[in-house]
């Protein structure tokens, strides 16, 4: 089942080419995210897919229909979470999700909605007097309100602290249980690694990488390094190569286990301890400044 599909599309502001030729396929059930650095066209690329934007160039398919002639029927079936929405602040958090549930033919429970976001004890209080993350947590709940089967989150978590951050992450993987598809863009590495199942990095308007966390987080499987300290006097010998910064070694290995296997090997025979010995391989975030790097270069 495909929640989301899009080939070729290109949207362009006058001379700048925002959108360069994206191909994106999402799965129904899946939570997908759009990855990349201020102005790769993340915003401009769900814009299109919500029917806000008019696209240039290409195909899209949202639940079946063409955003750009069908956004109508489409949106009764989709929930935005924009970055700021326009929520009046006299209204109480009960009565905000109870008049948006009433713009849909099929709206989900005003109390179960509440409930999912983790506001029952804020139910009463008008929007003006909640805090900024509770705030985030009304707009999430605006757009479950009409039990959307689709939810587009625009950076879910910015301007969160850390343990707020960590209850939206909590609501986004209770969403995914709920059977919804999420497509959410982020700055962070560590959400779409904690979220996603499966990433798409975007920048200058092409899809530069995409997969699962891991398997991008794998994608320079060469770069893993091991890294160590030796003792005073110790020298490692030279057929391990590698580098020296401030004491430490550095090496670098699509190999990680042979690599281990040789150096214990020949510590174990000098009887040397590798202080601090560590294999590190690329963090998802490692693998983002690379492939957006790359972009920019190109
Ligand atoms: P951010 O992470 O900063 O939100 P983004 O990946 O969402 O960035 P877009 O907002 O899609 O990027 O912008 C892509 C490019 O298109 C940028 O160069 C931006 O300056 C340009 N752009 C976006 N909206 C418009 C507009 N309405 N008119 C002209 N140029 C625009």
């Amino acid at each position: 089942m495909t929640a989301i599909e899009v080939r070729g599309l290109r949207k362009s502001y006058g001379q700048v080419e925002a959108v360069r030729g994206i191909d994106l396929f999402v799965a129904a059930g899946e939570v997908f995210a759009l990855l990349g650095p201020n102005g790769a066209g993340k915003t401009t690329t769900i814009e299109v897919l919500e029917g806000f934007r008019r696209r240039d160039a290409g195909d899209v398919s949202v639940l079946g229909f063409d955003p750009a002639r069908q956004a109508g029927p489409m949106r009764e079936r989709i929930g935005i979470v924009l970055q700021s929405t326009g929520i009046s602040p006299y209204l109480t958090v009960r009565e905000t999700v109870a008049m948006f549930a009433g713009y849909y033919p099929h709206p989900r429970d005003v109390d179960e909605v509440v409930r999912l976001v983790g506001l029952d004890e804020q139910q009463d209080r008008r929007i003006g007097k909640l805090s900024g993350g509770q705030r985030r947590r009304v707009d999430l709940a605006v757009a479950l309100a009409g039990d959307p089967e689709l939810l587009f989150l625009d950076e879910p978590t910015t301007g969160f602290d850390p343990s707020a951050r960590r209850q939206a992450w909590e609501l986004v993987r209770s969403l995914a249980g709920l059977g919804k598809t999420v497509v959410l863009t982020t700055h962070y590495m560590d959400e779409a690694q904690a979220l996603a199942d499966r990433v798409a990095v975007i920048s200058g308007g092409r899809i530069v990488a995409h997969g699962t966390p891991a398997t991008l987080g794998a994608r320079d499987a060469a770069t893993s390094s091991v890294h160590f300290s030796l003792p005073d006097g110790a020298e490692l010998p030279d057929r391990f190569g590698g580098r020296r910064t401030s004491g430490r070694y550095e090496l670098e290995t699509s190999e990680p286990t042979r690599l281990l296997h040789e150096l214990t090997t020949w510590a174990l025979s000098a009887d040397i301890e590798l202080a601090a010995l560590e294999v590190i391989r690329p963090s998802l975030e490692d693998v983002y400044l690379a492939l957006t790097g790359e972009a920019e270069a190109a």
